[in-house]
Formats: C-alpha cells, sequence, structure tokens
C-alpha cells in the first residue's frame, strides 16, 4: 500500500515522513498517474484558494473527487485541506475551489487575528492522552450532518471530524512529532 501527499503547496515533506515512520511508502503526488498508485492522499495546508485552483488546473480535482465518492481513495485534509474538502465554505473567496466531499460548513481564518497562530492540547476521541494541536491561521467546521463523526472540539467550533473514508483536522499533525492522527489515517486507508 502507499499513501500520497498532494505536493502542490505546504509541509510536504513532514507529511511524507511522518507517513513512512507509520512503516507505509509514503509518495508525493503531482499528477493523475501517481494518483493512481495510492490509496490514501494529504492534503496539506496552505493557502486553500491556491491549492484548489491548482488541483483543478492539474486535472487532479475530478479524479480525487470521482474515487473519494466511489470509496477506493481515503482522503485526509488538514488547515487548508479541510477547507477543500468541505460542502461548504463561508466567506470564501469569490469562486472559492472546492472538492464538495465532506458534509461540513467551514469558517476560513476562524481564530481571529490574536490567536491567528497557537498551539493548544486537544481531546481527541479515541486516544487515551491529548494531542497538541499546532493552529495556523486555521479554519473550524461550523456545522456538521449527522454522518460526519465529531473527533476534537474548541470552544470555536469542531476541529477534528471524520466521515467514512475522509478525515479532516484544521491543526498541523506534520508539525509535531505525535503522530497519531496519521496512523488513524493509515488504519482509514488499510481497509479502502
Ligand atoms: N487560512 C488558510 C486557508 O484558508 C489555511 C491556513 C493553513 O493551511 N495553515 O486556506
Amino acid at each position: 500500500m502507499k499513501i500520497g501527499v498532494l505536493s502542490i503547496q505546504g509541509a510536504v515533506s513532514e507529511h511524507l515522513s511522518h507517513i513512512a515512520r507509520c512503516d507505509v511508502e509514503a509518495v508525493p503526488v503531482k499528477t493523475k498517474e501517481t494518483l493512481c498508485e495510492v490509496s490514501g492522499l494529504v492534503i496539506p495546508g496552505g493557502e486553500s484558494t491556491t491549492i484548489g485552483k491548482l488541483i483543478e488546473i492539474s486535472g487532479l480535482a475530478a479524479p480525487i473527487r470521482e474515487r473519494a465518492h466511489s470509496g477506493t481513495l481515503a482522503l485526509f485534509g488538514t488547515c487548508a485541506g479541510l477547507v477543500l474538502l468541505a460542502q461548504e465554505v463561508l466567506d470564501g473567496t469569490k469562486n472559492q475551489p472546492k472538492l464538495e466531499l465532506m458534509n461540513t460548513r467551514v469558517k476560513r481564518n476562524a481564530f481571529g487575528r490574536q490567536r491567528e497562530s497557537f498551539e493548544t492540547k486537544l481531546e481527541v476521541k479515541g486516544f487515551t492522552s491529548p494531542l497538541v494541536g499546532v493552529f495556523i491561521r486555521a479554519p473550524i467546521i461550523v456545522e456538521a450532518g449527522e454522518d460526519v463523526e465529531e473527533l476534537a472540539r474548541l470552544p470555536e467550533g469542531i476541529v477534528a471530524a471524520r466521515q467514512g473514508n475522509l478525515l479532516a483536522v484544521s491543526f498541523h499533525p506534520e508539525l509535531t512529532d505525535d503522530r497519531r492522527m496519521h496512523q488513524l489515517f493509515v488504519e482509514m486507508c488499510k481497509v479502502i
């Protein structure tokens, strides 16, 4: 099994090394050909508008949508990746590009100027001890459908959630040594 990291923008190498340390082959994904080889794809943080436009232009968006719908690809969206997975983006840019896969309504840059970047401990469903989340101009899920399982929340809203083969977090799990979020994604990819 191989897991890909969308290699357009963001902390690609950190995601690749976290996955490799979960004993799974990790590959950067830039083309449709490489996408075909992977069971799961991480969509890293960055700028959701830029990443969204580039995946449309490169022809990756359509196969990502198709395979996610047919259940043959697991997706892990972190920060900007969580925005791209959402059905609805509040205050997005005009023509905000989206994959529209997760039954979520998302607010971008949800923590305001004072808390643009911060770290905090999170209680994550299924984890036996708290996880440190690194939030960088992070989005939140303000509303989620019944089919979405909430995994962690802050007072502002949901910051980690799962819906079938889709996993999304507001923070940057690749920027700490804690690999539990990536391990959870690896387990999801194994049953794809
Ligand atoms: N604010 C960015 C966006 O909405 C996300 C920031 C990040 O990925 N660190 O695209």
